[in-house]
């Protein structure tokens, strides 16, 4: 074939999937659904008993209704924390966190620069200001620039480190930072489900959300576990966990129709009457499609991280391309992939992002003002636009591609070729 043949042949090349198709829900998890639907019972405490002995849980263990309270106890042991608390959605988790925190009007919370909206957000939801710390080129929290900021920033005393897309920054030096300085860390863990940092002591894996205080996950539909929306706060703090049990809906006794929260009743006594109802509590309809998805987890973790290696490597070939390891001690989930655009002009961007488009890859920058990922556009978070010239070099170049479990390996060989061949078409002119 001549040059010029397998160039034709290369631009023909669309991929033909949806890079948005979410995970199915397991039959069983859809068999659930409809039984409780046939019962009414949709209500998280909309059943029958108290879970207040070991007898009492085993005679609730296939009640229907008691699926809310099932989901926390089953996600508290696998993410390893005391209790758990689920909620509507990993922002209201975070919402929560910040005010089981003590966090309220006037007060400032360090966070990413580069993360989603809804985590700035929260802060605003708290009564808070955020003060926004830099990125590095791996995708995560520039520890130097946090001390700087908390140097900075004395009164502040709250921190939220997102795992974004699920990049662990040096999780010992963070915790010894927060520790030195009596700031109080709360993991934003929405897509951290299944990553881990192994601790220099430690030869396990941990998974993240134990280096602080309070940790939050999703499960909207992109993320590791898919309820169309849905949160879950794990905590081993006491009184963290009344508060969030309390706020997120429980009143009068329904804090004793719950399995993964403390059993001391002296401190729902004390907090009871302190503590505002927000009525963020989950559905047994989203519990009941997440319990199944529990249990593949590991494999589904296996599943994507094959797609992502595929991936990488093809993409790491281009020399236009930079894949960042992930630091040393971290394992991440790779459902998406980011990686930098190098030696491209401003225009040259712009075609490669309207051609990955016209050719069915659904690829977005970062740092664009169409992105809810890039600061400048979250402005009910400031009055002055903060200046992050270190993120802006690097998230105005990265790029973001989900994988899908739907995607074969003949998809992944495709969308690499795409990705790469588009880019070399571009410098080529
Ligand atoms: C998705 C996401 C959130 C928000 O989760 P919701 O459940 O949609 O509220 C927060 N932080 C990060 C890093 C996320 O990816």
């Amino acid at each position: 074939m001549s040059q010029y043949a397998s160039d034709q042949a290369t631009a023909e090349l669309v991929f033909p999937k949806d890079p948005k198709s979410p995970e199915v829900i397991p039959e069983e998890g859809i068999e659930q659904a409809i039984e409780l639907m046939r019962s009414g019972r949709l209500y998280r405490y909309n059943f029958n008993g108290e879970f207040n002995s070991p007898a009492e849980k085993e005679a609730l263990a296939n009640e229907p209704a008691c699926q809310v309270a099932l989901l926390e106890d089953e996600f508290s042991s696998l993410v390893g924390h005391d209790y758990a608390v689920a909620v509507n959605s990993c922002g209201s988790a975070i919402f929560l966190a910040l005010k089981a925190a003590g966090i309220g009007h006037g007060d400032q919370v360090f966070t990413n620069a580069f993360t989603f909206t809804a985590v700035p957000s929260s802060i605003v939801h708290a009564g808070a200001t955020p003060v926004y710390v830099e990125c590095t080129d791996q995708y995560v929290i520039d520890v130097d620039d946090l001390q700087r900021q908390i140097a900075a920033n004395p009164k502040a005393k709250c921190f939220v480190l997102s795992h974004m897309r699920g990049h662990i920054a040096d999780m010992e030096r963070i915790q010894q930072v927060c520790e030195e300085a009596g700031v109080y860390l709360i993991e934003d863990c929405a897509h951290a489900l299944g990553c881990t940092w192994k601790k220099s002591d430690d030869e396990q894996d941990l998974q993240v959300g134990h280096f602080g205080n309070i940790a939050c996950f999703s499960s909207q539909s992109y993320k590791m576990l898919n309820s169309g929306e849905g949160g879950m706060i794990t905590t081993n703090d006491d009184r963290v966990a009344t508060y969030c049990v309390l706020a997120a809906g429980s009143y009068e006794y329904l804090y004793r129709k719950h399995l993964a929260c403390p059993k001391d009743e002296a401190i729902f006594d004390e907090l009871k009457p302190i503590v505002p109802n927000f009525s963020l509590r989950m559905s047994n309809l989203s519990a009941a499609v997440i319990r199944p998805q529990l249990k593949t987890l590991p494999a589904r973790i296996d599943q994507y991280n094959k797609r992502y290696d595929q991936l990488k490597k093809i993409l790491n070939k281009c020399e236009h391309i930079f894949v960042p390891e992930y630091l040393d001690r971290a394992s991440r989930v790779g459902d998406s992939i980011q990686f930098n655009l190098v030696g491209l002009s401003a225009d040259q961007v712009d075609q490669f992002l309207a051609e990955v488009k016209r050719r069915g890859v659904g690829l977005q920058i970062f740092g664009r003002q169409d992105n809810s990922r890039y600061y400048k556009n979250w402005k009910f978070s400031f009055d002055a636009e903060p200046s992050l010239k270190q993120t802006d070099d690097i998230i105005s170049l990265a790029c973001d591609l989900r994988i899908s479990l739907t995607f074969d390996e003949s998809d992944i060989q495709l969308l690499g070729v795409i990705v790469t061949s588009v880019i070399d078409e571009i410098v080529a002119v």
